[in-house]
């Protein structure tokens, strides 16, 4: 992975130990050996895949641009408001959790409606505009955890799904 998405999602308050924090406790229950430090592997595992990388750039820089006033209308308006329809930052969160296939969208969907940590931060209304970056780090976390429990399908519910 190239240093600089590290730094860029640390410059939007954003930490690798964060992100796996939460996968450690998607996968813990099931996986009772598991240590924070599989977890942080496992999230940099997934961010060195470009279409990852790829995806983060363009959720990023436009929660930047958004914060900066430089979007067209109508974009700068929905995205002020964080839309509850604009459902582009979910979608674009997909093309992290899919390289995981179906455990990545389960866990997804999990997190989109729980916000644990750094998510419900994110999530969290303030000077920053966080309309991408929430979703996209629910996906990134989503699809660490899929990746530790392809590896261990047997210590994991979704395994007959797989
Ligand atoms: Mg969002």
């Amino acid at each position: 992975m190239p240093q600089s998405l590290e730094s860029l999602l640390h410059r939007r308050g954003v930490s690798i130990e964060a992100v796996a924090e939460i996968v450690y406790m998607l996968q813990h229950p099931y996986n009772a050996d598991l240590t924070l430090e599989d977890c942080v592997e496992s999230v940099r595992a997934i961010l060195a895949k470009r279409e990852v990388q790829y995806v983060l750039y363009t959720g990023i820089a436009l929660d930047e641009l958004a914060e900066q006033g430089k979007l067209p209308q109508p974009l700068q308006s929905i995205m002020e408001a964080d839309e509850s329809l604009y459902g582009v930052d979910e979608t674009m969160a997909l093309g992290i959790t899919n390289v995981y296939g179906m455990i990545g969208l389960t866990s997804f969907g999990y997190l989109d409606k729980v916000k644990p940590g750094i998510i419900k931060k994110l999530n969290e209304k303030g000077k920053h505009i966080h309309v991408f970056l929430d979703d996209l780090v629910s996906g990134l976390a989503a699809a660490a955890s899929a990746r530790i429990a392809h590896k261990d399908p047997k210590a994991h519910d979704y395994g007959d799904y797989q």
